[in-house]
């Protein structure tokens, strides 16, 4: 993975000019990589020009319409930051370093990061490279981070390609299987916990077909300190769904509304009626074990 340092595998004719270095790993079309030091780098980015976090997706697969990368990494942005709302976590924050973060008084949710980061199927090279921001853009319904930050209602803050910023909740952020709302030259800069989120009590269920397999459910409920309950189901569905509720609900309001869900999704993980019907035996455990 380029990371920005001197790549063995850059090609002969790989040059430095100031920040910029040409020549990357295997994507083969990709001739320029630059590494952002402020917003301003990122007026590079554009429908051929991508932002670089982990690169643990983007390298994954054929990326045959790219021509360059601007790397994130180099922006310098601190990853976790406590602040008056919650938690701020930047984009660049990686899934090892949300794992090790600290509960603080009173954040009854912490136990839900390692959770969602252990419902992340990769090995260490993976966990230490992979980054919350990148995890969202993927849009991959198996997205750990899609599952946390959903469930603790997060709040994505989109740094638009015209120079103005937009906040807005991860449920909204993601769109459906590997869509987000995000145009060309967006940057996903942070997403912040709320409070009241982090001092919930959490329940959380994860399901795969095999022992360590890819998550073919991912559900997280949630009482908040005002009682509220909140239900989010992820990685069965194409993007993140929420139930919420004043008081915890009863057993048959709940079911009938995880199984009214209709965006269930299909792959070799899992097909959709099996999803849906584990959805609603794992959103009854929750409900019990939240009451
Ligand atoms: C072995 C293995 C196992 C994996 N298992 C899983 C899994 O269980 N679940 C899962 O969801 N994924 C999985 N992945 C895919 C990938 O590792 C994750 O989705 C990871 O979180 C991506 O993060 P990244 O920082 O590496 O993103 P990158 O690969 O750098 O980027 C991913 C995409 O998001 C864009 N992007 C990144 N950051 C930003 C930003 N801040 N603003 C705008 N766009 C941005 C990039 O341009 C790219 O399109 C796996 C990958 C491997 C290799």
């Amino acid at each position: 993975m380029f990371t920005g340092a001197t790549s063995p595998q850059s090609g002969e004719g790989a040059t430095n000019v100031g920040t910029r270095r040409k020549g990357t790993v295997d994507l083969n079309t990709v001739t320029e990589v630059s590494l952002a030091r402020s917003r301003a780098d990122l007026s590079a980015l554009g429908p051929t020009v991508v932002p670089l976090a982990g690169g643990s997706a983007l390298y994954g697969e054929p990326q045959h319409h790219l021509t360059g990368l601007v790397d994130l990494m180099t922006l310098g942005w601190p990853s976790l930051t406590i602040v008056e709302a919650g938690l701020e976590v930047a984009a660049t924050c990686t899934v090892a370093e949300l794992s090790h973060f600290p509960a603080q008084p009173g954040w009854r949710a912490h136990p839900a990061f390692y959770q969602c980061c252990t419902a992340f199927l990769a090995g260490f090279k993976v966990w230490n490279v992979a980054t919350v921001g990148g995890n969202l853009c993927a849009a991959l319904p198996a997205g750990p981070m899609t599952s946390l930050t959903a469930a603790l209602d997060g709040e994505a803050l989109v740094w638009l390609a015209d120079g103005t910023e937009q906040r807005m909740p991860v449920t909204s952020f993601i769109t459906g299987n590997k869509t987000t709302v995000l145009k060309p030259g967006d940057v996903l800069r942070s997403i912040t916990l709320p409070a009241h989120a982090l001092e919930a009590r959490v329940a959380f269920r994860k399901i795969a077909l095999s022992p360590i397999g890819r998550s073919g459910l991912v559900i997280l409920g949630r009482i908040d300190p005002d009682d509220t309950f909140v239900l989010t189901v992820t990685g069965g569905t194409v993007r993140p769904i929420q139930l919420r509720y004043a008081t915890l609900p009863p057993a048959e309001t709940l079911q009938a509304a995880v199984l009214a869900i209709t965006e269930w999704f299909s792959d070799a993980h899992g097909a959709a009626d099996w999803r849906r019907g584990v959805a609603a035996v794992l959103a009854e455990e929750i409900r019990e074990e939240l009451a």
